[in-house]
């Protein structure tokens, strides 16, 4: 038996509508804030990833899907959505547009990583880039549809952190000062960390091995190193949230996996995932365009895992969608009638379904009931005869004869009663 490959998911029926909610959900909050949707291409070339993302970040050294074209030219399975979007923004010369730059896209992304709950080899993410604003007020604007929509989804146990990145000069007047302090206590640390004292430092700052946070509790801190107007920036983002009543932590510590990040960094993690408990994560990234080759362009934005959010979100918020009508159709003739009117309820946009295998009464209701339908059309040869069909409802069972003619209309005026709201479209 061929199976699927380690790390990816077939998504089943059953779990579609859990994650179309997710997904439309994020849609909406995203419209609303005046994002629209952007789709940007699975695979790239990998320098376009490599140049972005940054070559000590575990994506770049270990995580990502590369290939050979095959004209030898180096592919790769996009790890995230970022730097595609950029390279869109670029390619199109979005900067040149006078409106607003605000996108949002939703995907999967593919990282080479160990499987285990919420942390696949092809895994889902919606994520959202507001690009040329560098105003603190688009930081907190995309931090707060983060916030909504995950809210929305009454996800449980969130807490929203931030940390300022500072500009690349604060960090790189900072680097120098974490460098040697990591040095005097290389032997506490992990091995992964003790590679990244030269290539990443501030990785170590946000190690989750508990001998790491130890032994760099007394580091030199970021936020001493901050020059006036990161200092000033971020205080207006915190100034901005407080104003729009979102909860946040400051966590010094908060240090994002890829390169492109500066000032504002963020993350919201849920305490009810266990060890893969970040949902989404994201920053300002004031550098990236002009670093892929297109104008100095502010950008900020983020991406959350649809996979984490699936295992959080609780089975009540999701409205189940279920066929309408179910026709129940038996003998010769009343097939024939049945198939016709299943196509007349279907162009009339009303959900409904037969199974073609079901020949008695018996065997249909059973049918009806499985898949969960509101009402039964119960088509024998002899309401044929008559010109009726018996229309049952499959909740209190009630029964009524209604004409053949104009059947399909009054089924429509019925769904439109307060009983079968919830499943009006
Ligand atoms: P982690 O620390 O869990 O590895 P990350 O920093 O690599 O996360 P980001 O690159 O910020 O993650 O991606 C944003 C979100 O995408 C994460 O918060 C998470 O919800 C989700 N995500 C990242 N990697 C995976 C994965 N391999 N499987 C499922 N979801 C993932
Ligand atoms: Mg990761």
């Amino acid at each position: 038996m061929i199976k699927a490959i380690k790390g990816v998911k077939d998504l089943l029926p059953e779990e579609s509508p859990r994650w179309r909610f997710i997904e439309d959900t994020g849609r909406r909050w995203a419209q609303r804030y005046g994002f629209q949707e952007i789709r940007v291409p699975i695979f790239e070339t990998t320098m376009l990833f490599a140049r972005s993302i940054g070559a000590t970040t575990d994506i770049v050294e270990k995580e990502m899907y590369t290939f050979a074209d095959r004209d030898g030219s180096s592919l790769t399975l996009r790890p995230e959505g970022t730097a595609g979007t950029v390279r869109a923004f670029i390619e199109h010369n979005r900067a040149a547009d006078p409106r607003p730059q605000k996108f949002y896209y939703t995907g999967p992304m593919f990282r080479h990583e160990r499987p285990q709950a919420g942390r696949l080899r092809q895994f889902h993410q919606f994520g959202v880039e507001s690009f040329g604003i560098a105003n603190p007020r688009a930081d907190v604007e995309v931090i707060s549809l983060l916030w909504r929509l995950l809210s929305d989804l009454s996800l449980p146990g969130l807490t929203l952190e931030i940390n300022n990145l500072g500009y690349s000069d604060d960090r790189a007047r900072y680097k120098p000062l974490l460098v040697a302090f990591l040095k005097s206590v290389e032997t506490r640390l992990c091995a992964n960390c003790q590679r990244r004292i030269e290539g990443n430092p501030l990785r170590v700052l946000d190690c989750k091995v508990p001998d790491c946070r130890s032994a760099t509790e007394d580091a030199p801190r970021l936020a001493d190193s901050l020059s006036p107007a990161a200092r000033d920036h971020f205080a207006c983002v915190t100034a901005g949230l407080q104003s729009v009543g979102i909860p946040f932590d400051l966590n010094p510590r908060l240090v994002r996996g890829l390169d492109y990040y500066c000032l504002t960094a963020f993350e919201v993690t849920c305490s009810h995932l266990g060890a893969q408990n970040a949902v989404g994560a994201g920053g300002r990234y004031d550098g990236l365009v002009e670093q892929l080759g297109g104008p100095a362009v502010p950008a900020v934005g983020f991406a959350v895992g649809l996979e984490r959010i699936a295992l959080m979100m609780p089975d009540a918020v999701i409205v189940p969608s279920a066929p309408r009508i179910y026709v129940a159709a038996f003998g010769t003739k009343a097939v024939d009638v049945g198939c016709a009117l299943l196509d007349e309820l279907r162009q009339a946009g009303v959900p409904a379904d037969m199974d073609f295998r079901s020949t008695s009464l018996k065997a249909h209701l059973r049918q009806a009931d499985r898949l969960g339908a509101l009402y039964t059309i119960l088509l024998g040869d002899d309401e044929i005869e008559k010109g009726t069909a018996t229309l049952r409802n499959m909740q209190t069972k009630a029964q009524e004869d209604l004409p053949l003619r104009d059947l399909v209309s009054s089924l429509q005026g019925r769904l439109r009663t307060p009983e079968s709201a919830p499943f009006s479209s």
